[in-house]
Protein backbone atom coordinates (compact mmCIF):
# COMPACT_ATOMS: atom_id res chain seq x y z
CA UNK A 1 0.00 0.00 0.00
CA UNK A 2 1.34 3.38 -1.11
CA UNK A 3 1.72 5.45 1.94
CA UNK A 4 0.95 9.07 2.79
CA UNK A 5 4.65 9.42 3.73
CA UNK A 6 5.86 8.47 0.02
CA UNK A 7 2.92 10.63 -1.23
CA UNK A 8 4.26 13.66 0.92
CA UNK A 9 7.59 12.78 -0.33
CA UNK A 10 6.60 13.76 -4.00
CA UNK A 11 4.66 16.46 -2.95
CA UNK A 12 7.73 18.24 -1.61
CA UNK A 13 9.33 17.98 -4.81
CA UNK A 14 6.44 19.60 -6.73
CA UNK A 15 6.86 23.29 -7.72
CA UNK A 16 3.88 24.85 -6.16
CA UNK A 17 3.46 27.63 -8.19
CA UNK A 18 2.75 25.26 -11.26
CA UNK A 19 0.28 22.65 -9.54
CA UNK A 20 -2.08 21.10 -12.40
CA UNK A 21 -5.25 19.81 -11.55
CA UNK A 22 -6.05 16.63 -13.37
CA UNK A 23 -8.58 13.64 -14.06
CA UNK A 24 -9.84 11.10 -16.18
CA UNK A 25 -12.37 12.22 -18.99
CA UNK A 26 -15.37 11.14 -17.86
CA UNK A 27 -17.89 11.57 -14.99
CA UNK A 28 -17.43 14.97 -13.84
CA UNK A 29 -14.90 16.10 -15.40
CA UNK A 30 -15.88 19.20 -17.07
CA UNK A 31 -17.10 20.88 -14.36
CA UNK A 32 -13.37 19.37 -12.95
CA UNK A 33 -11.43 20.93 -15.01
CA UNK A 34 -13.96 24.66 -15.32
CA UNK A 35 -13.55 25.14 -11.85
CA UNK A 36 -10.10 24.77 -11.69
CA UNK A 37 -9.61 26.92 -14.60
CA UNK A 38 -11.82 29.72 -12.09
CA UNK A 39 -9.07 29.51 -9.69
CA UNK A 40 -6.24 30.14 -11.90
CA UNK A 41 -4.84 26.35 -12.07
CA UNK A 42 -3.76 24.22 -14.98
CA UNK A 43 -5.66 20.80 -16.11
CA UNK A 44 -4.83 18.11 -17.42
CA UNK A 45 -7.01 15.58 -18.87
CA UNK A 46 -6.43 12.03 -19.18
CA UNK A 47 -8.24 10.66 -22.03
CA UNK A 48 -9.65 7.80 -24.26
CA UNK A 49 -8.62 9.14 -28.14
CA UNK A 50 -12.16 8.39 -29.05
CA UNK A 51 -13.91 10.84 -26.34
CA UNK A 52 -11.38 13.66 -26.68
CA UNK A 53 -13.79 15.45 -29.27
CA UNK A 54 -16.29 15.19 -26.25
CA UNK A 55 -14.41 17.88 -24.38
CA UNK A 56 -12.53 19.71 -26.85
CA UNK A 57 -16.20 20.61 -27.88
CA UNK A 58 -16.89 22.40 -24.49
CA UNK A 59 -13.65 25.05 -24.72
CA UNK A 60 -14.00 26.85 -21.35
CA UNK A 61 -13.64 23.34 -19.65
CA UNK A 62 -11.42 21.45 -21.98
CA UNK A 63 -8.22 20.59 -20.52
CA UNK A 64 -5.21 22.44 -21.09
CA UNK A 65 -3.32 19.18 -21.40
CA UNK A 66 -4.30 15.60 -23.20
CA UNK A 67 -2.99 12.36 -22.19
CA UNK A 68 -3.82 9.53 -24.38
CA UNK A 69 -4.46 6.51 -23.26
CA UNK A 70 -6.04 3.33 -24.67
CA UNK A 71 -6.97 2.17 -21.58
CA UNK A 72 -8.04 4.05 -18.42
CA UNK A 73 -5.68 1.28 -16.50
CA UNK A 74 -2.71 2.24 -18.43
CA UNK A 75 -2.80 4.88 -16.02
CA UNK A 76 -0.65 3.14 -13.33
CA UNK A 77 2.32 2.68 -16.30
CA UNK A 78 5.31 4.40 -15.32
CA UNK A 79 4.93 6.45 -18.33
CA UNK A 80 1.47 8.26 -17.28
CA UNK A 81 2.77 8.85 -13.74
CA UNK A 82 5.76 10.23 -14.34
CA UNK A 83 4.31 12.60 -17.05
CA UNK A 84 1.68 13.46 -14.61
CA UNK A 85 4.34 13.93 -11.60
CA UNK A 86 6.29 16.32 -14.09
CA UNK A 87 3.26 18.87 -14.58
CA UNK A 88 3.27 18.96 -10.69
CA UNK A 89 -0.41 17.38 -11.09
CA UNK A 90 -3.15 16.57 -8.20
CA UNK A 91 -5.22 13.70 -9.08
CA UNK A 92 -9.14 14.38 -8.53
CA UNK A 93 -10.68 10.85 -8.08
CA UNK A 94 -14.44 11.08 -8.98
CA UNK A 95 -16.83 8.00 -9.63
CA UNK A 96 -15.26 6.43 -12.85
CA UNK A 97 -11.77 7.10 -11.88
CA UNK A 98 -12.57 4.77 -8.84
CA UNK A 99 -14.27 2.20 -11.55
CA UNK A 100 -12.19 2.26 -14.53
CA UNK A 101 -8.64 2.52 -12.33
CA UNK A 102 -9.58 0.21 -9.48
CA UNK A 103 -9.47 0.07 -5.87
CA UNK A 104 -6.56 -1.89 -5.31
CA UNK A 105 -4.85 -0.16 -8.04
CA UNK A 106 -5.16 2.96 -6.73
CA UNK A 107 -4.05 1.98 -3.46
CA UNK A 108 -0.87 0.20 -4.23
CA UNK A 109 0.17 1.09 -7.96
CA UNK A 110 -0.76 4.66 -8.49
CA UNK A 111 2.35 7.30 -6.87
CA UNK A 112 0.52 10.40 -7.82
CA UNK A 113 -0.33 12.97 -4.91
CA UNK A 114 -4.30 12.40 -5.36
CA UNK A 115 -6.92 14.77 -3.53
CA UNK A 116 -8.59 13.59 -0.38
CA UNK A 117 -7.85 10.82 1.57
CA UNK A 118 -7.25 7.21 -0.62
CA UNK A 119 -8.65 5.28 2.31
CA UNK A 120 -12.19 6.49 1.59
CA UNK A 121 -12.69 4.98 -1.52
CA UNK A 122 -12.24 1.52 0.21
CA UNK A 123 -14.79 2.59 2.89
CA UNK A 124 -17.08 3.28 -0.28
CA UNK A 125 -16.18 0.45 -2.26
CA UNK A 126 -17.09 -2.12 0.73
CA UNK A 127 -20.74 -2.71 1.10
CA UNK A 128 -19.65 -3.47 5.34
CA UNK A 129 -17.41 -1.26 5.87
CA UNK A 130 -19.96 1.26 4.30
CA UNK A 131 -22.32 0.20 6.60
CA UNK A 132 -20.28 -0.34 9.59
CA UNK A 133 -19.65 4.27 8.90
CA UNK A 134 -23.23 5.20 8.32
CA UNK A 135 -23.85 2.93 11.77
CA UNK A 136 -20.78 4.94 13.96
CA UNK A 137 -22.48 8.00 12.49
CA UNK A 138 -25.38 7.32 14.00
CA UNK A 139 -28.12 7.73 11.32
CA UNK A 140 -30.82 5.50 10.48
CA UNK A 141 -30.41 3.00 7.69
CA UNK A 142 -32.63 0.49 6.42
CA UNK A 143 -32.90 -2.52 8.15
CA UNK A 144 -31.07 -5.34 6.18
CA UNK A 145 -31.71 -9.11 5.57
CA UNK A 146 -29.10 -11.78 5.81
CA UNK A 147 -31.58 -14.61 4.45
CA UNK A 148 -34.59 -14.25 2.13
CA UNK A 149 -36.64 -16.36 4.89
CA UNK A 150 -36.70 -13.43 7.04
CA UNK A 151 -38.03 -10.61 4.66
CA UNK A 152 -41.37 -9.21 6.65
CA UNK A 153 -41.79 -6.04 4.51
CA UNK A 154 -41.38 -4.74 1.09
CA UNK A 155 -38.02 -5.05 0.65
CA UNK A 156 -35.35 -4.07 -2.31
CA UNK A 157 -33.32 -6.30 -3.96
CA UNK A 158 -29.54 -4.96 -5.25
CA UNK A 159 -26.69 -6.32 -6.76
CA UNK A 160 -23.28 -4.56 -6.99
CA UNK A 161 -21.27 -4.27 -10.15
CA UNK A 162 -21.24 -2.40 -13.67
CA UNK A 163 -24.94 -3.04 -14.41
CA UNK A 164 -25.99 -0.34 -12.16
CA UNK A 165 -29.34 -0.76 -10.97
CA UNK A 166 -30.56 -3.35 -13.56
CA UNK A 167 -31.92 -6.13 -12.26
CA UNK A 168 -32.97 -4.96 -8.35
CA UNK A 169 -36.93 -6.40 -7.89
CA UNK A 170 -38.89 -5.40 -4.76
CA UNK A 171 -40.11 -8.75 -3.13
CA UNK A 172 -42.41 -8.52 0.16
CA UNK A 173 -41.91 -12.45 1.41
CA UNK A 174 -39.55 -15.04 0.55
CA UNK A 175 -41.70 -16.85 -1.57
CA UNK A 176 -42.27 -13.53 -3.79
CA UNK A 177 -38.07 -12.80 -3.89
CA UNK A 178 -37.73 -16.76 -5.05
CA UNK A 179 -40.15 -15.94 -8.00
CA UNK A 180 -38.57 -12.68 -8.66
CA UNK A 181 -34.93 -13.69 -8.92
CA UNK A 182 -36.00 -16.70 -11.31
CA UNK A 183 -37.37 -14.35 -13.17
CA UNK A 184 -34.27 -11.80 -13.18
CA UNK A 185 -32.19 -14.50 -14.06
CA UNK A 186 -34.34 -15.94 -16.84
CA UNK A 187 -33.92 -12.56 -18.56
CA UNK A 188 -29.96 -12.99 -18.01
CA UNK A 189 -30.12 -9.11 -16.23
CA UNK A 190 -28.47 -11.37 -13.11
CA UNK A 191 -26.24 -14.03 -13.10
CA UNK A 192 -25.79 -16.68 -10.38
CA UNK A 193 -22.75 -15.20 -9.26
CA UNK A 194 -24.32 -12.25 -8.51
CA UNK A 195 -27.14 -14.25 -6.57
CA UNK A 196 -24.68 -14.87 -3.24
CA UNK A 197 -23.97 -10.83 -3.35
CA UNK A 198 -27.55 -9.57 -3.39
CA UNK A 199 -28.52 -7.30 -0.31
CA UNK A 200 -31.39 -7.49 0.88
CA UNK A 201 -32.83 -4.01 2.02
CA UNK A 202 -35.78 -2.32 3.79
CA UNK A 203 -37.42 -0.54 0.88
CA UNK A 204 -38.28 2.98 2.39
CA UNK A 205 -40.90 4.83 1.67
CA UNK A 206 -40.51 8.69 1.06
CA UNK A 207 -38.73 10.84 -1.71
CA UNK A 208 -35.63 10.67 -2.69
CA UNK A 209 -32.61 13.26 -1.49
CA UNK A 210 -29.23 12.95 -2.17
CA UNK A 211 -27.63 15.99 -0.67
CA UNK A 212 -23.88 17.20 -2.00
CA UNK A 213 -21.11 17.81 0.98
CA UNK A 214 -18.00 19.14 0.92
CA UNK A 215 -15.34 18.49 4.50
CA UNK A 216 -12.61 20.97 4.69
CA UNK A 217 -10.27 19.94 7.37
CA UNK A 218 -8.92 23.85 7.36
CA UNK A 219 -11.12 25.99 7.06
CA UNK A 220 -13.35 26.98 10.23
CA UNK A 221 -16.81 27.78 10.93
CA UNK A 222 -20.53 26.38 11.08
CA UNK A 223 -21.11 23.44 10.57
CA UNK A 224 -18.44 22.85 12.85
CA UNK A 225 -17.13 18.61 11.87
CA UNK A 226 -13.81 16.76 12.28
CA UNK A 227 -11.23 19.03 12.25
CA UNK A 228 -12.96 22.12 10.44
CA UNK A 229 -16.20 22.59 8.70
CA UNK A 230 -18.70 20.62 6.85
CA UNK A 231 -20.38 22.60 4.03
CA UNK A 232 -23.65 21.82 2.31
CA UNK A 233 -22.80 22.48 -1.53
CA UNK A 234 -26.42 21.23 -3.20
CA UNK A 235 -28.76 18.80 -3.23
CA UNK A 236 -30.20 16.63 -6.40
CA UNK A 237 -32.15 13.73 -6.83
CA UNK A 238 -31.12 10.92 -9.93
CA UNK A 239 -33.16 9.97 -13.10
CA UNK A 240 -33.50 6.65 -13.06
CA UNK A 241 -34.99 4.55 -16.27
CA UNK A 242 -37.05 3.10 -16.28
CA UNK A 243 -38.71 3.57 -12.42
CA UNK A 244 -39.02 7.43 -12.82
CA UNK A 245 -41.46 7.05 -15.61
CA UNK A 246 -43.67 3.50 -14.90
CA UNK A 247 -46.33 5.89 -14.41
CA UNK A 248 -46.84 6.73 -17.86
CA UNK A 249 -47.32 2.96 -18.05
CA UNK A 250 -50.77 1.95 -16.32
CA UNK A 251 -50.79 -1.58 -14.53
CA UNK A 252 -47.08 -2.16 -15.83
CA UNK A 253 -46.49 -5.50 -14.12
CA UNK A 254 -49.60 -7.03 -16.04
CA UNK A 255 -48.27 -5.80 -19.05
CA UNK A 256 -44.75 -7.29 -18.41
CA UNK A 257 -43.00 -4.70 -17.66
CA UNK A 258 -40.17 -4.65 -15.19
CA UNK A 259 -38.88 -1.76 -13.28
CA UNK A 260 -34.97 -1.10 -13.02
CA UNK A 261 -33.11 1.30 -11.34
CA UNK A 262 -30.69 2.87 -13.63
CA UNK A 263 -29.33 5.80 -13.74
CA UNK A 264 -29.00 8.12 -16.38
CA UNK A 265 -28.78 11.50 -15.02
CA UNK A 266 -29.65 13.80 -12.10
CA UNK A 267 -32.08 16.61 -11.23
CA UNK A 268 -32.16 19.40 -9.09
CA UNK A 269 -33.77 19.79 -5.54
CA UNK A 270 -33.94 21.38 -2.73
CA UNK A 271 -35.75 20.99 0.87
CA UNK A 272 -38.20 23.08 3.16
CA UNK A 273 -36.07 25.01 5.30
CA UNK A 274 -36.63 23.76 8.31
CA UNK A 275 -35.41 20.47 7.14
CA UNK A 276 -32.25 21.96 6.85
CA UNK A 277 -30.97 21.07 10.36
CA UNK A 278 -31.35 17.27 9.79
CA UNK A 279 -29.42 17.86 6.75
CA UNK A 280 -26.15 19.84 7.79
CA UNK A 281 -26.58 17.47 10.87
CA UNK A 282 -26.42 14.06 8.82
CA UNK A 283 -23.09 15.81 6.93
CA UNK A 284 -21.34 16.49 9.91
CA UNK A 285 -21.93 13.07 11.56
CA UNK A 286 -20.65 11.37 8.58
CA UNK A 287 -17.43 13.29 8.92
CA UNK A 288 -17.18 12.76 12.28
CA UNK A 289 -17.50 9.07 12.05
CA UNK A 290 -15.33 8.56 8.99
CA UNK A 291 -12.26 10.73 11.30
CA UNK A 292 -12.85 8.12 13.67
CA UNK A 293 -13.03 5.29 11.60
CA UNK A 294 -10.14 6.52 8.66
CA UNK A 295 -8.28 9.48 9.49
CA UNK A 296 -8.08 12.21 8.51
CA UNK A 297 -11.58 11.02 7.05
CA UNK A 298 -13.50 11.73 4.24
CA UNK A 299 -11.92 14.59 3.40
CA UNK A 300 -13.40 16.94 0.03
CA UNK A 301 -16.45 16.43 -1.67
CA UNK A 302 -18.81 13.41 -0.46
CA UNK A 303 -22.53 12.83 -1.43
CA UNK A 304 -24.66 10.68 0.80
CA UNK A 305 -28.50 8.59 -0.78
CA UNK A 306 -31.24 9.40 1.78
CA UNK A 307 -35.28 8.92 1.55
CA UNK A 308 -37.54 11.37 3.03
CA UNK A 309 -40.29 9.67 4.94
CA UNK A 310 -43.88 11.32 5.60
CA UNK A 311 -42.81 11.81 8.93
CA UNK A 312 -39.56 14.17 8.10
CA UNK A 313 -37.03 11.22 8.65
CA UNK A 314 -34.02 10.61 6.76
CA UNK A 315 -33.28 7.29 6.01
CA UNK A 316 -29.74 6.94 4.77
CA UNK A 317 -28.50 4.32 2.40
CA UNK A 318 -25.14 4.96 0.53
CA UNK A 319 -22.07 7.04 0.91
CA UNK A 320 -20.11 8.52 -1.92
CA UNK A 321 -17.04 9.24 -0.77
CA UNK A 322 -15.63 11.99 -3.41
CA UNK A 323 -17.13 13.91 -5.85
CA UNK A 324 -20.60 12.36 -7.25
CA UNK A 325 -22.48 13.26 -10.80
CA UNK A 326 -25.30 15.26 -9.31
CA UNK A 327 -22.47 18.11 -8.64
CA UNK A 328 -22.61 18.56 -12.65
CA UNK A 329 -26.09 20.48 -12.19
CA UNK A 330 -24.51 23.36 -10.13
CA UNK A 331 -21.08 24.45 -12.45
CA UNK A 332 -22.18 27.98 -11.48
CA UNK A 333 -23.32 27.44 -8.17
CA UNK A 334 -26.17 26.02 -6.66
CA UNK A 335 -29.02 27.46 -4.01
CA UNK A 336 -26.96 26.66 -1.13
CA UNK A 337 -23.39 27.36 -2.37
CA UNK A 338 -24.62 31.06 -3.54
CA UNK A 339 -24.91 31.69 0.33
CA UNK A 340 -21.27 30.60 1.61
CA UNK A 341 -19.59 31.80 -1.13
CA UNK A 342 -19.60 35.40 -2.65
CA UNK A 343 -18.59 34.00 -6.12
CA UNK A 344 -20.48 30.83 -8.47
CA UNK A 345 -18.76 27.65 -6.77
CA UNK A 346 -19.38 24.48 -7.78
CA UNK A 347 -17.98 21.55 -5.94
CA UNK A 348 -15.28 21.11 -8.79
CA UNK A 349 -14.15 24.46 -8.36
CA UNK A 350 -14.11 24.63 -4.50
CA UNK A 351 -11.97 21.48 -4.87
CA UNK A 352 -9.81 23.61 -6.81
CA UNK A 353 -10.02 26.93 -4.23
CA UNK A 354 -9.24 24.36 -1.22
CA UNK A 355 -5.92 23.03 -2.96
CA UNK A 356 -5.44 26.74 -3.63
CA UNK A 357 -5.73 27.54 -0.02
CA UNK A 358 -3.84 24.35 0.97
CA UNK A 359 -0.94 25.78 -1.00
CA UNK A 360 -0.95 29.29 0.06
CA UNK A 361 -1.56 28.15 3.79
CA UNK A 362 1.17 25.85 3.48
CA UNK A 363 -1.34 22.61 4.28
CA UNK A 364 -1.16 20.76 1.47
CA UNK A 365 -0.29 17.51 3.32
CA UNK A 366 -3.74 17.85 4.73
CA UNK A 367 -5.48 17.24 1.64
CA UNK A 368 -3.55 14.97 -0.41
CA UNK A 369 -2.53 11.36 0.15
P1 LIG B 1 -28.09 2.17 -5.09
O1 LIG B 1 -27.45 1.28 -6.13
O2 LIG B 1 -27.99 1.66 -3.70
O3 LIG B 1 -27.65 3.61 -5.24
O4 LIG B 1 -29.66 2.18 -5.43
C1 LIG B 1 -30.16 2.59 -6.70
C2 LIG B 1 -31.53 3.19 -6.54
O5 LIG B 1 -32.43 2.23 -5.93
C3 LIG B 1 -31.59 4.40 -5.61
O6 LIG B 1 -31.23 5.61 -6.24
C4 LIG B 1 -33.05 4.38 -5.18
O7 LIG B 1 -33.89 4.87 -6.20
C5 LIG B 1 -33.33 2.89 -5.05
N1 LIG B 1 -33.06 2.40 -3.68
C6 LIG B 1 -31.92 1.85 -3.22
N2 LIG B 1 -32.04 1.46 -1.93
C7 LIG B 1 -33.29 1.76 -1.57
C8 LIG B 1 -34.05 1.58 -0.36
N3 LIG B 1 -33.52 0.99 0.71
N4 LIG B 1 -35.35 1.98 -0.35
C9 LIG B 1 -35.92 2.56 -1.45
N5 LIG B 1 -35.25 2.75 -2.62
C10 LIG B 1 -33.97 2.36 -2.69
Amino acid sequence: MITKDEIHNILQHYDLEKVSIGTICSHSALQIFYGAKQEGFRTVGICLPEKKFVYDAFPLAKPNEYILVNRYSDLTDSGVQEKLTRMNTIIIPHGSFVEYVGADNIKNRFHVPMYGNRTSLEFEGDRSKMRMWLQEAGVKVPKEYSEPANIDRPCIVKFHGARGGRGFFIANSEEHYKQQLERALKRGVITDEDVDKATIQELVIGVRYYPQYFYSPIFRGEVKAGEGRVELLGIDRRVESNVDDLYRIPRFEEAGVEQSYVITGNIPVVLRESLLPKILDLGRRIVDASVKLFPPGIVGPFCIETICTDELEFVTFEVSARIVAGTNLYPEGSPYSCYLYPKPMSTGRRIAYEIREGISKNKLQYLVS
